[in-house]
């Protein structure tokens, strides 16, 4: 569990076991929700209210978001990575051809990323100390810095001093999957590298927005563990940063695991039913936090979902290093894709929803 939680794994599936239905019908009909109302939100009592849970999430998305949905797309800069997780296809052992993209080779995806109107870019990287260092990320984000009006990074964790240096050179989010909030099981399925280090990474995002990042990415990978518990561990995690990061803003993300090239079965496989009511609730739950929906999931799951809860989507992505324009024949993807619509099929289903697309929501100058 998150390890200012104090409660136990045992203790968050047995109160959410005893759930009542009008415990949930109360957390439904509160103006504001707490802790405690997310966890009977995620009970098993509420998934017979999904149509209520839907109608109330989306009038809290309404009032913060308003009709919009915001785009972005991920840049994948180098699959190259030093670490064992084993339900990722760009870990050590596995056999897959590298690539690390040369500054010029990253100005060019960025630029074929920008022709399709995206203005906000996550830069995404394996964990390779040797070659994806602070160095490296501040020239590559100075340079996209001019292309991109927004600029996040979901690369290894980095000390305080490092995401100081990051954030100067243009860097605005941070995005870091803790994978699972259980200690066993996170050094089960990392056995080798420096990410084998639960307690480093669980306090990645309190360094990143100690350091003055704006928005800190947070999430669990679905289906490594029982959903509830690690839903329970991430609303906590997002609670206390909150409160020690408050000038940042939270985004929640629910990437679901899809299958890996050697056979990676999850544990506790997440049904479709079962994410949306969880991103529901947290939408009820934390009305004013970002949300984004992956683009692991189906179109028709994520057009619904971004109606009701999620206000942020990826758009045409590619997880390839190279894949928008220098290896665009090729793929060597961390994991698989289930929308694979063009950005203008992503911006027209928005518009279809009713809703207004977005590309551009900051820019670093409004900050100064
Ligand atoms: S999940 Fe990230 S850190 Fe783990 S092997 Fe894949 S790229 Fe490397």
């Amino acid at each position: 569990m998150f390890p200012e939680l104090k409660f136990s794994e045992a203790q968050i599936l047995d109160y959410c076991d005893s759930v009542t239905p009008e415990a949930v019908e109360v957390s439904l009909a509160k103006d504001r929700c707490d802790y405690f109302d997310l966890l009977n939100l995620i009970s098993p009592a509420a998934a017979v209210y999904i149509a209520a849970m839907r109608k109330r999430s989306t009038l809290a998305r309404r009032r913060y978001y308003g009709k919009t949905v915001s785009v972005y797309a991920p840049l994948y800069i180098s699959n190259t990575c030093v670490n064992s997780c084993k339900y990722c296809d760009f870990n050590i052992h596995h056999r897959a051809e590298r690539k690390i993209l040369t500054l010029d080779e990253i100005r060019r995806e960025g630029e074929a990323v920008r022709k399709n109107g995206i203005d906000s870019l996550l830069i995404v990287a394996g964990e390779d100390p040797k070659h994806m260092t602070v160095d490296f990320l501040c020239e590559a984000g100075r340079m996209l810095r001019k292309i991109f009006s927004y600029l996040a990074l979901e690369v290894a964790p980095q000390d305080e001093a490092g995401y100081r240096e990051l954030f100067a050179a243009g860097y605005d989010g941070v995005t870091c999957f803790q994978e699972t909030y259980d200690p066993n099981l996170y050094r089960e399925l990392h056995p080798a590298g420096p990410k084998g280090d639960y307690t480093y990474r669980v306090w990645t995002q309190q360094r990143a927005g100690k350091a003055g990042f704006r928005t800190l990415g947070m999430a669990f990978l679905l289906g490594l563990a029982p959903w509830r518990s690690e839903a329970a561990s991430l609303a906590a995690h997002a609670i206390y940063l909150m409160r020690e990061c408050f000038q940042s803003k939270i985004q929640f993300a629910f990437p679901r695991i899809t299958p890996v090239s050697d056979g990676f079965q999850p544990g506790h496989p997440v049904g479709d039913a079962e994410l949306e009511q969880m991103m529901l609730a947290f939408r009820i739950v934390f009305p004013e936090c970002c949300m984004t929906v992956s683009t692991r999931e189906a179109p028709e799951f994520r057009d619904r979902i971004v109606r009701s809860c999620a206000d942020n989507m990826s758009a045409g992505s590619r997880v390839t290093p190279g894949g928008y324009a220098v290896l665009a024949d090729r793929d060597v993807a961390q994991f698989t894709l289930n929308d694979s619509r063009s950005p203008a099929a992503v911006y027209d289903a928005i518009r279809r929803n009713g809703q207004e697309v977005v590309f551009k929501n900051w820019d670093s100058r409004i900050g100064l």
